[in-house]
Formats: C-alpha cells, sequence, structure tokens
C-alpha cells in the first residue's frame, strides 16, 4: 500500500469531518503526501493546508470538479491537483458549477414526498455545513439517519440514482472549461475514478482524447471506487493514452463504506505517478 492520498473530501462539501479533523486522520493512518480534493470549492484547503503544515505533512491545493460530459451529458468528475488556491478565474468558475443546488435539492425532495418521504430538503440541510454545497450524499444521510434506509450505498441504490425517485439530473461543468480552469491556474487535471462510469470502449477513448485535446494530463489508477482489475485496466489506459497516473480513496466519512483517508493501493510498476509531475508543487 501507498502512503499517498490525493483524493478525499471534507465538511466544506460532502465529507463528514472538518478539515483539520480529516487531514489528522490521514496523518495518524502514516500518509506521506496529501491533497484534499472537495467538490466545487476550495473552501477547507487553508485550514487542510495550516494542519498538514503543523503535522510536517507534505500537502497539496485539491478539488474534485462536477462535469456534463457527452451527448448524453453523463457527469464525469476532475480532479484539480497543485494549483494556485487564489486564481480568480479558477474560483468564478467554481462559483458557477455550485449554483443550483439549492433548487435542484428542492426538487430532489418534491420527488422523495411522492413516495412517502417527508422533510428531506431541511433534513439534508441540517447535515450539511453550506447550503450551496447540498449534494446527494447529505440526502443520503438524512434517509439513513431517519430510518428509511440501513446504509448509504443502499440509499443511492434504492433512491438517488438515475431512473429512481430522488435522483434530479443537473448541468454541470463543461469538460474543456473545468480542465481549463484548473491548468490555467497552473494546477495539474486528473480523470476522477473511470472504473465508476460505465462508458464502455469508445466513449472511454473520446473522453481520454477531449480531457488531453483541453490540457488534461492525469487519471486516477488507484481509486477507493476501483477494484484490482480496475487497477490494473487503468494503469495500462494510463500507459496507453500517455497520462499521469494517480492515486486517491475517495474517502468521505468514517463507516460510510469505501476505503479510509490516507492510504491507497501502490502503482503498477508501468505507471508513472503523477506525484512526480507535481514535486515543485507540493506544500511542505
Ligand atoms: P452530487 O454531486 O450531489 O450529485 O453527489 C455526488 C456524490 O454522491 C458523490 O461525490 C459521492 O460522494 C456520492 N455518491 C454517488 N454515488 C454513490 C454511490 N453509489 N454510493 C455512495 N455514494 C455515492
Ligand atoms: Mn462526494
Ligand atoms: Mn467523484
Ligand atoms: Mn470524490
Amino acid at each position: 500500500m501507498a502512503s499517498i492520498d490525493l483524493h478525499f473530501h471534507s465538511r466544506a462539501s460532502d465529507g463528514a469531518l472538518s478539515p483539520t479533523e480529516v487531514i489528522r486522520r490521514a496523518h495518524g493512518r502514516s500518509a506521506s503526501l496529501v491533497a484534499l480534493t472537495d467538490h466545487d470549492c476550495l473552501t477547507g484547503l487553508a485550514e487542510a493546508r495550516a494542519e498538514a503544515r503543523a503535522l510536517a505533512l507534505p500537502f497539496l491545493n485539491g478539488v474534485e470538479v462536477s462535469v456534463s460530459w457527452g451527448v448524453k451529458a453523463q457527469t464525469v468528475h476532475i480532479v484539480g491537483l497543485g494549483f494556485d488556491s487564489d486564481d480568480p478565474v479558477l474560483l468564478a468558475g467554481l462559483d458557477a458549477v455550485r449554483q443550483g443546488r439549492i433548487e435542484r435539492a428542492r426538487e430532489m425532495a418534491a420527488q422523495l414526498a411522492r413516495v412517502g418521504i417527508d422533510g428531506a430538503f431541511e433534513g439534508a440541510m441540517a447535515v450539511c455545513d453550506n447550503p450551496e454545497q447540498v449534494s446527494r450524499t447529505h440526502f443520503a444521510r438524512f434517509l439513513v439517519e431517519q430510518g428509511h434506509v440501513k446504509d448509504v450505498r443502499t440509499v443511492f441504490r434504492k433512491y438517488l440514482t438515475p431512473g429512481k425517485p430522488g435522483y434530479v439530473p443537473h448541468h454541470w461543468a463543461a469538460l474543456a472549461d473545468a480542465v481549463g480552469w484548473i491548468v490555467g491556474a497552473g494546477g495539474v487535471a486528473v480523470i476522477a475514478h473511470p472504473g465508476r462510469y460505465d462508458l464502455g470502449r469508445t466513449l472511454t477513448e473520446r473522453l481520454i482524447n477531449e480531457f488531453k485535446a483541453a490540457g488534461g494530463e492525469g487519471i486516477e489508477v488507484a481509486s477507493g471506487s476501483h477494484s484490482l482489475d480496475d487497477l490494473h485496466k487503468y494503469a495500462l489506459i494510463a500507459q496507453r493514452y500517455d497520462l499521469w497516473s494517480s492515486a486517491g480513496s475517495d474517502f468521505h466519512a468514517p463507516g460510510e463504506g469505501g476505503r479510509d483517508v490516507g492510504v491507497t493501493d501502490d502503482l503498477p510498476p508501468i505507471c508513472r505517478p503523477v506525484w512526480e509531475l507535481l514535486a515543485d508543487r507540493v506544500q511542505a
């Protein structure tokens, strides 16, 4: 296992721990390089960076941008690493991506009410620090807390995914914009958890080509949402498309399933680790 984790969340978006707590947890699990990558916001970075510095834990700025891609407007996530967190174009872009989450949450709650689940808007907001960051994860936590469903994973299966009550499609950033903001701010763009998209061979190739044309350079090979087969599959894809390989747990909360923070699978030896590209942007 590698002690590098370049993808996880805090309460600034849909994680359950504060930036300080999640950095402490990563440090406690012997992490040697971390990046906090909250969804569509940089709010947690200053606090996380300060805690990492206090613990002498090397730190990279991070973000996970929500994108709608392709003719079906499928959701794809792009991780940004090592950018300038004061870059005005990046900040304005993320601001625009966050717009509409509250309206979407109202619509989600209306759909859930039709299947007998009341008060979901207020319930999700009650477990969310920042209203404009309200996400499906906050709804999932509310549904579990209320005893409607036994765990977060089951909520997504029964309620919050396409075709199920409570799923409201949303229009996120364009791929070229998200990559452009990250690269323009001096960062490296990485395709997050490619194993989750169910794109097939042709669309995967198209996504990677468009991503590279926009200036994207990396792909997550080791991910908390990847199986061992995915790890090897995406290592080969990284090699074939000449992409740098990243590693991230995608940790959100203790006990919510998936990998804990701070530790990821070793990259297969054919990979070029993205942290070699980012060495000059690490804040120690
Ligand atoms: P949103 O940005 O509001 O659409 O919420 C997306 C978030 O929901 C992701 O970042 C994950 O944290 C979570 N999520 C999506 N699908 C699942 C799933 N199948 N199981 C658990 N969490 C999920
Ligand atoms: Mn999330
Ligand atoms: Mn994601
Ligand atoms: Mn994530």
